[in-house]
């Protein structure tokens, strides 16, 4: 099981199929395309 995880939020966006357990670090989830870097 593979996950892809918000490097914003840390919060998991998706999950993917894999052999192993796998963290992806996307740019930004949904959530937080919606808000600007005001959180930075
Ligand atoms: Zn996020």
């Amino acid at each position: 099981m593979g996950e892809i995880i918000c490097q914003t939020c840390d919060s998991t966006i998706e999950h993917f199929e894999d052999e192993k357990v796998t963290k992806l670090y996307a740019n930004k989830c949904p959530n937080c395309a919606n808000h600007t870097n005001e959180n930075k």
